[in-house]
């Protein structure tokens, strides 16, 4: 661990306090091995006008929901430090009235609220004050010789038994000292928690910081193991999509199983007492809330249902009942990740970025696990300390501010023809209502044209190629929930006498043949899908065809019955077929500006009226049938299947 302390830049923040706190923050929060996600705090002491200009002392402290890496001024929320301080001095203090107490004595109460770690923050006499929960740190202080290693080598340190964060720590820390001169001291190592550094001088606190992590780490260099074991073994996708469906089944909603198949997750997942050692506690307790205490352990061929997840789920519910007190309710028991035997470690959760977090949870924990346990030993807090932060009324109001989930939340989609019209809208409709989604099309320009989703160049009329697709959505977010078949080609123009062959065997192998296929290859997967849905993009034509457009008709035709079929065979397994048939969308690409205005010519009406010549006088957006599709792939629809829907605006040959 280096300074990353740039004179150059630090010197744009001279004279400004805040800009300098801002920039030493994101220097910690840029290496992960001092600050994950959210984890650690910092402050600084500053004199600022108030609004009826008076001068205050205030304590600019992180403020909840930001990051460390990337925080800014406005997420230092500013407190009047004299009241702040004096909150150490009660004898008691519960958490919603600390918390209360804390955004009482913000200037700006529009600000975000402040660290539950401000009262110490406060009292610290220091203007800069540094927190991390360094992993060279937990890991050795989560060691069962602990207490001596940081003795030996924080010998200049204060060094403080485990207590819960918040006003409890804080008033630790205020005992700890007050009759002493904290000078002497550089900074307080807390057990199985973290480490503080402080001073006057921005720099000082964040190199001590970067001294005594530099110190564990040279302890565990020069004692311990650092270098783990690495494998590589194959994965059975369907077996990841079961493990997958057992979670969002105890969680009562559809999770994404994100699994980490690397040569570290792996070597983790191969080791014969991983089951042992990786269910001992978290490396920091307040890992607990986005991971759990432990992971699920699951056995490298699962059976049927996985009955390791509802092995966990009773385990849960046997610690919930064994620490519970009176008021609380018991949180969801699903596990947040598991060790999946030789196969590696899955992070489970309703976005990637809630699984992103866990995955970076689990990998620096198995690094520190292995490395403690290569030290004498990994002993992590009690069952009872883990549970008092799990159940911790802050955390549990963050979680409470959560909001409603949307409708695909946590669901998996795919669909075809994703690069533009019906296809793309169909993609940011289901994206929009919360599902990871994946847009398959043989345009490069995929990649790029679906915001925040995943583009898959792939011709759909290469069976192998769509398989791969599949797999590869399936080995990234853990199974399959929804298929939209939506790739198609249209020509019309040619009356059966002088149709081309080649363009009706086109046609014909890529609107029905490819969809025929893909659905071949996406049905194990939605069978083990969470509430699956096919949505086949049919036509009005099936219904009303018109002359010269016979291959496109009747393939059209061909996916309606094949979604029939499909619906009376699926049913057994819960998954849903139902088809839409739109018309007249005309903001695809099938529709250049010539080509509405020769249409709308041979009919003798402007493009206006050409676009709308359905009953209800309207135009169809392709917007609007990706809305269709998102709806019926959800629970609106959850009976219905074999049934196709219109949008069309009213077509009467069709009604
Ligand atoms: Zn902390």
């Amino acid at each position: 661990m280096h300074s990353l302390w740039n004179d150059q830049e630090a010197e744009a923040c001279a004279g400004d306090d805040l800009a300098l706190r801002v920039y030493t923050s994101r220097l910690l929060g840029s290496d992960e091995y001092l600050v994950m996600h959210g984890g650690g705090n910092t402050s600084v002491k500053a004199v600022v006008r108030d609004f009826l200009g008076r001068d205050v002392e205030v304590l600019y402290v992180k403020g909840s929901g930001w990051d460390l890496e990337t925080i800014e001024k406005p997420g230092f929320p500013a407190l009047r430090l004299d009241e702040t301080k004096r909150l150490a001095d009660l004898k008691a203090l519960s958490d919603e009235e600390m918390t209360r107490q804390l955004r009482s004595f913000m200037l700006d109460p529009s600000s975000p609220s402040p660290s539950v770690e401000a009262i110490l923050h406060a009292i610290v006499p220091a203007k800069f004050v540094d927190h991390t929960h360094a992993d060279a740190m937990v890991t050795l202080t989560n060691n069962p010789q602990g207490e001596a290693i940081m003795q030996e080598i924080c010998s200049d340190c204060l060094i403080l038994p485990y207590v819960m964060p918040g006003f409890i720590l804080s008033k630790q820390v205020h005992e700890a000292i007050r009759d002493i001169d904290l000078d002497r001291y550089k900074g307080i190592i807390l057990m199985h928690h973290g480490i503080f550094t402080w001073s006057d001088d921005a720099r000082v606190a964040y190199e001590n910081m970067i001294e005594l992590v530099s110190r564990a780490e040279a302890y565990i260099a020069e004692h311990g193991q650092t270098n783990h074991p690495e494998a590589q073994h194959d994965v059975n996708l369907p077996d990841l999509a079961r493990i997958r469906r057992a979670v969002s089944e105890a969680r009562g909603s559809a999770q994404l199983a994100m699994l980490d198949r690397s040569a570290s997750a792996q070597g983790y997942a191969s080791r014969k007492d991983v089951a042992a050692i990786a269910t001992r506690g978290p490396i920091t307790p307040e890992h607990v809330i986005r991971a759990k205490r432990i992971p699920a352990i699951v056995a490298r061929q699962p059976a049927g249902d996985v009955p390791e997840v509802a092995g966990f789920s009773r385990a849960y519910a046997t610690y919930y009942e064994a620490h519970k007190t009176e008021g609380l309710q018991m949180l969801d028991p699903a596990p947040r990740m598991a060790v999946w035997k030789e196969n590696g470690c899955i992070a489970f959760g309703s976005s990637v970025k809630e699984c992103g977090i866990v995955t970076d949870i689990t990998r620096h924990t198995r690094q520190a696990i292995q490395t403690g346990e290569s030290l004498g030993g990994w002993q992590a807090l009690s069952e009872q300390e883990i549970f008092d932060l799990e159940y911790w009324s802050l955390e549990q109001a963050k979680l409470g501010k959560r909001g409603a989930a949307k409708e695909h939340q946590g669901k998996i989609a795919v669909v075809t023809g994703a690069c533009s019209g019906i296809g793309k809208a169909a993609c940011e409709a289901l994206a929009r209502d919360g599902a990871t989604v994946a847009g398959i099309d043989i345009d490069p320009g995929v990649v790029d044209a679906l915001e925040g989703m995943t583009g898959i160049v792939c011709d759909v009329t290469d069976d192998n190629a769509v398989q791969a697709a599949v797999d590869q959505v399936v080995a990234a977010f853990g199974g399959l929930d929804i298929i939209v078949c939506n790739a198609g080609i249209f020509r019309s123009g040619e009356r059966i006498e002088e149709q081309d062959d080649e363009a009706w065997n086109r046609m014909l192998t890529v609107n029905l043949t490819a969809t025929q296929r893909f659905m071949k290859i996406a049905i194990p997967y939605l069978k083990l899908g969470v509430r699956p849905s096919i949505i086949v993009v049919g036509s009005r034509n099936y219904a009303a065809p018109g002359p010269g457009a016979a291959a496109y008709s009747v393939s059209k035709a061909g996916i309606t019955q094949l979604a029939r079929v499909a619906a009376l065979e699926l049913a057994p397994d819960g998954v849903r077929v139902n088809v839409v048939h739109p018309d007249a969308v005309f903001d695809t690409e099938l529709w250049t500006d010539e080509a509405l205005e020769r249409s709308a010519k041979r009919y003798g009406m402007t493009v206006e009226e050409y676009k709308t010549k359905n009953l209800l006088k309207t135009e169809i957006r392709s917007a609007d049938v990706g809305r269709l599709i998102s709806v019926m792939a959800g629970d609106v629809f959850r009976a219905t299947t074999g049934a196709q829907v219109p949008i069309d605006g009213g077509v009467d040959r069709v009604i």
